[in-house]
This record gives C-alpha cells, sequence and structure tokens, in this order.
C-alpha cells in the first residue's frame, strides 16, 4: 500500500516522521498513557459499530497476527456493496493502493454516508481532515458519498454515540489531501533518510513518537524550551 489515512496525517505533521514509519519503526517510543487512549479509542469505535443496527465488519486479520489484510479487505467490502449491505463497518478502499477503511458506511437513497467514529468530547479540526481523507479516497473510488459525519463520545454515557454532521468541512480537504498525497508518497520512499529540523511539529498536533531519537535522547517532559 502507499498512504493510509493515519500515514498521510502523519507525514502532514512531518514527513521525517511518515520516513521513519517506514524505514526505521523500531525507533518509535509509545508513551503508554498515548497507547492507553488509543486502546480505549479502538474499543469505543468497536462498540460504535452497532449505533445504527445490524452491520457487516470488513476486517480480516493476516493468519496470525493483528496486522489487517488489506487486500482481503477491499475484496470483502465490494462483495458486501454489491449485496446491499445497509451498514459496513472498517469499509476498506484503495486508490492508486492509497487506502482507507471508514469506520461506518451507512447506504443512502442515493449512495452512500461516512461515519468517522471518535472518542473525544468534541470536533477538532485534525478529525476533519481525517474525514476528509476518507471522502477523497472513496469518492475516486467511484462511490457516491452524501454526508459525512464524526461520532463523538458524548456526556451520556448510557448513549454515548453522538454524529456531528461536517460534510462541508470535510468534502472542503478534497484539493487539500489532493495537492499533498502524492509528494508524500514520493517522500516516503526516499532512500535517504529525510533532513528535517525539529520544531513546533514535533509536538503539534500529536506529540511525536520519534521525539527522543530526534532530539538527541531528550523527552518531551525534559525538552525546556526548545
Ligand atoms: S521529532 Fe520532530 S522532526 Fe523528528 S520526526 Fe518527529 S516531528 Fe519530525
Amino acid at each position: 500500500m502507499a498512504l493510509t489515512k493515519t500515514s498521510f496525517m502523519r507525514g502532514m505533521q512531518c514527513p521525517k516522521m511518515l520516513w521513519l514509519d517506514k524505514h526505521k519503526p523500531s525507533l518509535k517510543v509509545i508513551p503508554p498513557e498515548i497507547q492507553a487512549r488509543l486502546d480505549a479509542g479502538n474499543e469505543f469505535g468497536d462498540l460504535a459499530m452497532g449505533i445504527f443496527g445490524p452491520y457487516e465488519e470488513m476486517t480480516i486479520y493476516l493468519p496470525g497476527t493483528t496486522v489487517p489484510d488489506k487486500k482481503a479487505m477491499l475484496t470483502r467490502t465490494q462483495d458486501a456493496m454489491a449485496r446491499g449491505v445497509e451498514v459496513i463497518c472498517e469499509a476498506a478502499f484503495s486508490n492508486y493502493n492509497n487506502y482507507c477503511a471508514a469506520d461506518i458506511l451507512r447506504k443512502t437513497e442515493t449512495g452512500y454516508d461516512i461515519y468517522e467514529v471518535k472518542n473525544a468530547p468534541e470536533i477538532s479540526e485534525q478529525f476533519i481532515k481525517d474525514a476528509g481523507f476518507q471522502y477523497y479516497i472513496i469518492t475516486r473510488c467511484k462511490v457516491r458519498i452524501g454526508r459525512v459525519f464524526i461520532v463523538i463520545h458524548g456526556s451520556d454515557e448510557e448513549s454515548p454515540f453522538v454524529p456531528v454532521d461536517v460534510t462541508a468541512q470535510a468534502k472542503g480537504y478534497y484539493k487539500w489531501v489532493n495537492d499533498h498525497i502524492w509528494e508524500l508518497n514520493r517522500r516516503q520512499k526516499e532512500p535517504e533518510e529525510i533532513v528535517i529540523e525539529p520544531g513546533e511539529q514535533c509536538l503539534k498536533p500529536y506529540e511525536c513518537w520519534y521525539y527522543g531519537y530526534c532530539h538527541g535522547g531528550k523527552q518531551t517532559e525534559e525538552r525546556g524550551d526548545d
């Protein structure tokens, strides 16, 4: 595969991060609290699959691993769409090898709506960019998308899934994705390590897992004013 939603977003934060993910992933250090947040997000996402009733999940793992078998997921998704399945979870799409898996794809009278699930109390611009990436890939696969929602974690724990319509904003990122995806694909494949000076991008929008590597072993809590 070329770029996924996650790798695209990581490359937009810092192309070196994208390069390291591909060529030197063992240098990555994921803080335990971040890992815990990722795990909680996965759990919330799993529960959200049922918000519209019966659904089919497209996830398939490579044998003996928890690594998604993207090729098999693409085939399963095509089959589910051909059968007219109303709610497809982890629906996989690929365009020129760029890949995304939509948390929930819900059939409508004219096509499908996308639901991106986030275990967070409010919408952030980063979430809308994520949804915009999915909209980009899926529409390039000639699937007609009506509305785009982000499902956030509301305050009512009895009914925590709150869809927020971000259609206009997410669709507005189509050109932004197209303007950067090909260049990031190229940079990811560069044979030599990309040289980028550490800066603001090391902490925004997310703390980089290569912080220690690029800052000479210094961890974020020791970083002082740089
Ligand atoms: S620590 Fe900073 S410079 Fe290094 S890969 Fe991460 S974002 Fe890029």
